[in-house]
Parts: C-alpha cells; sequence; structure tokens
C-alpha cells in the first residue's frame, strides 16, 4: 500500500468515527427494542456477567446496564467510542458495574463460559453472523443466551436494485428462517427473533444524521472523501424508504445447548 493511499484510509477511518461520534446510537436500534430483547432473557442476578460487543458509544449498553443486575463490558474496535462510552458510564455514575474495553469482537479477551450473556446490537456484521454466533459461543457458559440484531430480508424475493446493494455491502444477509437455522446450527436453541420497528432506523438512526450530514459538508468542504461518505450515507438512507418492505433489522435470540 502506498503512503497516498495509507492516509486516505487512515483519513477514512478517522473521519466515520468522528462522523459516528456525534449520533447517539451508529446503528438503527431503540431502547424499547433493547428491553423487548431482554426480556427473553431468564437467569441474570447481580453475580451475572454480560458482554456486548461492538458497543459503539453505548446507548444500549446503559439500557441494558439500567435494567440488569450483574457486570457490564462493552467492547469496541474504535478507541473513540470507548472514550465517549466511558465518560457517559461516568455521567450516569454505573462505573462499578460498566466498564468499557477497546478489544476485536473476533479476538476477544475473555475466559471461556465467563458470560451469561453476549449481547451484540447492529455489529455481528464486521464478522460475519455464522462467524460470530460461533466464535461467542465458547465464551457463555451453558444455559447463557446470545442476543444479536442483524440485518436480513423479509421476503424470499426483492428488487434487484436492493438485492445488488445489500450482496454487495453484506453477502452474509439473508432470510429470517434461513438465520434462524443457522443459530440452531452453531449451537443454541433459537429462543426468539422479532423485526425491529421501523422508527429504529427512521426516528433513531437517520434522523439524528441529517443536521450532522450539513455540518460535515461545511467541514469539509471541497474534501472528496468526506463528499463521498456523506453521499454514500444518503444513498443508504434513501434506499431504506425505498425498499424498507423488503428488509430491515430482525433480534435474534439464542441459548447455549
Ligand atoms: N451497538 C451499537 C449501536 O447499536 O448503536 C453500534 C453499532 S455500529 C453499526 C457497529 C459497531 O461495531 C461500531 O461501533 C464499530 O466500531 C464496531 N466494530 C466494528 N468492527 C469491530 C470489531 N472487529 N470488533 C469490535 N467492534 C467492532
Amino acid at each position: 500500500m502506498s503512503n497516498e493511499n495509507k492516509s486516505i484510509h487512515e483519513f477514512d477511518f478517522n473521519l466515520i468515527c468522528e462522523y459516528f461520534s456525534s449520533v447517539e446510537r451508529q446503528g438503527p436500534g431503540s431502547p424499547e427494542v433493547t428491553l423487548k430483547a431482554l426480556d427473553f432473557i431468564e437467569n441474570l442476578s447481580v453475580q451475572s456477567r454480560i458482554a456486548d460487543l461492538g458497543c459503539g458509544t453505548g446507548t444500549q449498553t446503559i439500557t441494558l446496564a439500567r435494567h440488569t443486575p450483574g457486570q457490564i463490558v462493552g467492547l469496541d474496535l474504535f478507541p473513540n467510542f470507548i472514550s465517549i462510552f466511558e465518560q457517559n458510564i461516568q455521567k450516569l455514575d454505573l462505573q462499578d458495574r460498566v466498564k468499557g474495553i477497546v478489544g476485536s469482537m473476533d479476538n476477544l479477551p475473555f475466559g471461556k463460559e465467563e458470560f451469561d450473556l453476549i449481547w451484540s446490537e447492529g455489529a455481528i456484521y464486521n464478522i460475519g453472523f455464522q462467524h460470530g454466533l460461533h466464535t461467542w459461543r465458547e465464551y457463555l457458559r451453558k444455559g447463557g443466551y446470545v442476543a444479536v440484531s442483524e440485518v436480513s430480508w423479509f421476503t424470499n424475493k426483492r428488487p434487484a436494485e436492493i438485492n445488488d446493494f445489500w450482496l454487495d455491502a453484506y453477502p452474509e444477509i439473508d432470510t429470517i428462517p434461513n438465520k434462524v437455522a443457522q443459530m440452531q446450527k452453531a449451537g443454541y436453541i433459537p429462543v426468539a427473533s422479532f423485526i425491529l420497528p421501523e422508527n429504529c432506523w427512521t426516528e433513531h438512526f437517520y434522523a439524528p444524521q441529517v443536521e450532522i450530514q450539513d455540518n460535515f459538508l461545511k467541514k469539509y468542504a471541497g474534501n472528496k472523501v468526506a463528499e463521498d461518505f456523506i453521499a454514500n450515507q444518503r444513498h443508504e438512507t434513501q434506499l431504506y424508504y425505498k425498499y424498507k418492505e423488503f428488509y430491515g433489522y430482525v433480534f435474534y435470540i439464542g441459548k447455549k445447548i
């Protein structure tokens, strides 16, 4: 890789981080949906250990912390997100029960069978749904739960434009029954799956980005990388509004056998 390319990549990384640091959520979701998924998890106690993988700045981790006993560790690859996560946790005086660490979900710095619950909203796609479920299983005790949200097809067929967009962005996108079967194959009892309501995208994810995008374009006026990045974000948003009957996020909850 040439130095020129390297600097572009570094800028991309910093740019994406800066952009998503200024919004509350880095993916679709809502406190109501976090609590709905949490309703399926049994037997949590003050001794329980919970991991939130790909936690971002931790909005859903805080919801989890407020509604569960036990210790929670949030893990994310981006140090900036973990800094904001730590600030949020301290503001709410949750630091005795919740901590954030920088790390990769593909190489977890934890012990085998350490957790009662592994949570991950809109993040398992980074290492793939099947690989993630398979890899994370060894960190769960027997009878422990995994709860992840993941983009999924609602129908067996869909228009070529949205089919091609998602197959390019995330080739592992699949229908809900296929995802449930993959969860079972990875060694979990599929306890529940449910579709996230549209407001998880529109109100909680896309709406807060509108102002951020305008500010970004002003700040990075004339910068092609920044302009392309915002154009991509806007394109993805438009596709969602056009094709939301065909795909969305789905929560999958499984219990380790
Ligand atoms: N869970 C948060 C939410 O719902 O708002 C964030 C979701 S965001 C779409 C995906 C997150 O995964 C980002 O915070 C990103 O930094 C993180 N991530 C990407 N690759 C990762 C990896 N290999 N290990 C840990 N986190 C990763």
